[in-house]
């Protein structure tokens, strides 16, 4: 179904992010029919350049990160008719006439702030001095929203003095993910899970977001952030979310995060003992060629930024006390995985006997490589050689059910785009959300900056550091594999 016609500004127009994932991702929209003709799309950046220019930049981009079965001349021709480009400075005054000219008031305005967060403030502040945003006009920020709760509040405060909340779009792009949003149905369009979902039947929870890159060129920034707030605070955090939350009483973004945010003030404070922060050495990469080490890679000698953590977090409301949600991320880890596992606990008494080949019922959530959701369950082995048990997945993986390699799965990017559009706001954070998380944050940080704690190396390749082995172990659990 087509969105309602728009003029999307992305400021950043020519940046990393929008060549990488915003401006691909519009142009899979528009070859799917998502995207009406009257549509347009206007980069705003520093550079040089005219509108053709940018729309060659925006082919390339197109060449490099869209699959080839899905680039097609004559629909990428007539999305390029859809591009335009202004030049325009953030903190001056350059362009802003301009755009204010060539904004349509009679559709739908988003302005994608794809910049760094310092200029947010100065975007925000133009955007209403020239009048150029009004009533219902829509902002996209990008993370990282905040270095802390001081700063994320700051940041709170400027877009709100020009911006209601409900023009505010906070991407967090594992939200956009196809199996996130499936979880949500998963867990209440269905009678099954939902008698089960707390701490009398789950074990634990573990949610492990794990990469095989290293901070790459990102490293000056990286060091200053650390994998707590780069992924723990914002992704990892709202996949606990929607894994803990009650449900919400609608499908309704204010009701949604809600609960959302009732979960994270249950969080409660974790003690060191429950934290392992790693970083990864030196090392040799699967060809054997020597790769450098996380101090290496940032260029700091000196560094106790963790890129890796582990830690072990409880929830304090009726429904999960008890059960602990293991978390874990790191870079330079064995395989690029992310997955939510819910665990189940032990029948309450085993008529098979004890050595039978039983295992815990464990629901596991995938969101990549290869999106989907299994469930393990027991079934008797086949064959006459009495009764042995057997795991087997229920396989609810969707790829196959939507096309061949799940090439069909729109990208977060995209799909969150498009809710920009339709002004659907449920799979963006809120404010509040944000500063709550970073309030149970920032004392964590602070414990361990307050105690010198280093991070332990570990192996690049390898699933962390060993300390974040016995995290479970001394609970008498176990990791799952990171594959
Ligand atoms: P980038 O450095 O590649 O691009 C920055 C863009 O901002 C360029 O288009 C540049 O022209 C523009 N710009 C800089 N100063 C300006 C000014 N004064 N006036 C107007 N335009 C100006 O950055 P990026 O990697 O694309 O990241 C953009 C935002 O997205 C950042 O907030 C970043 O934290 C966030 N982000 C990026 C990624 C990613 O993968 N690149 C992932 C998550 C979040």
């Amino acid at each position: 179904i087509p969105v309602d016609p728009f003029d999307l500004v992305i400021f950043g127009g020519t940046g990393d992010l929008a060549r990488r994932k915003i401006l691909p991702g519009l142009y899979n929209r528009y070859l799917a029919g998502q995207m009406p003709d009257e549509a347009r799309i206007i980069g705003a950046a520093r550079a040089e350049l005219d509108e053709d220019g940018y729309r060659q930049m925006v082919a390339q981009s197109i060449e490099e990160f869209v699959p080839a079965q899905k680039r097609d001349a004559a629909v990428i021709d007539s999305f390029l008719q859809r591009v335009h480009y202004l030049r325009i400075d953030a903190r001056g005054t350059d362009g802003w006439e301009d755009l204010a000219r060539m904004i349509r008031k009679d559709v739908v305005q988003a302005f994608y702030f794809s910049v760094a967060p310092s200029l947010f403030g100065d975007l925000a502040e133009r955007l209403h001095a020239h009048g150029i945003s009004g009533p219902e006009s829509r902002i996209v920020v990008e993370k990282p929203f905040g270095h802390d709760l001081k700063s994320a509040r700051a940041l709170n405060a400027t877009l709100a003095a020009h911006f209601d909340e409900s023009q505010i779009y906070r991407i967090d792009h594992y939200l956009g993910k196809e199996t996130v949003q499936n979880l949500m149905a998963v867990r209440f369009a269905n009678i099954l899970f939902e008698p089960l979902w707390n701490a009398r039947h789950v074990d634990h929870v573990q949610i492990t977001v794990a990469e095989t890159v290293g901070v790459g060129g990102r490293g000056q920034y990286y060091d200053q952030s650390g994998a707590m707030r780069d992924m723990v605070q914002n992704h990892l955090m709202q996949l606990l979310c929607l894994i803990a939350m009650e449900p919400p009483y609608r499908f309704d973004p204010d009701a949604v995060r809600d609960e959302k945010l009732k979960v994270i003030r249950a969080l409660q404070p974790v003690r060191p003992d429950d934290i392992v922060r790693g970083q990864y050495r030196a090392g040799k990469g699967p060809d054997g060629t020597p790769q450098p080490s996380y101090l290496d890679d940032v260029g700091n000698p000196d560094s106790r930024t963790e890129s890796f953590i582990a830690m072990r977090v409880e929830i304090a409301n009726w429904r999960w006390k008890g059960t602990p949600f293991y978390l874990r991320t790191g870079k330079k880890l064995r395989a690029r995985a992310s997955e939510i596992a819910v665990v189940f606990k032990e029948v309450p008494h085993s008529i098979f006997g004890d050595d039978e080949g039983w295992r815990e019922n464990v629901l596991s959530i995938r969101l990549q490589p290869n999106e989907g959701m299994t469930l393990s369950v027991m079934i008797k082995e086949p064959g006459p050689g009495g009764m042995r048990l057997t795991e087997v997945p229920l396989d609810m993986t969707f790829a196959e059910a939507l096309g061949a390699d799940g090439q069909d799965i729109p990208d977060a990017y995209e799909r969150l785009i498009m809710d920009v559009i339709r002004g659907n706001q449920t799979l963006f954070m809120r404010g509040d959300e944000v500063e709550a998380a970073w309030a149970w944050t920032d004392p964590i940080i602070a414990g361990w900056e307050a105690r010198g704690d280093r991070p332990r190396p570990y192996d690049p390749g390898s699933s962390g550091p060993e300390d974040a082995l016995m995290l479970l172990h001394r609970d008498g659990r176990r990791w799952r594999e990171i594959r």
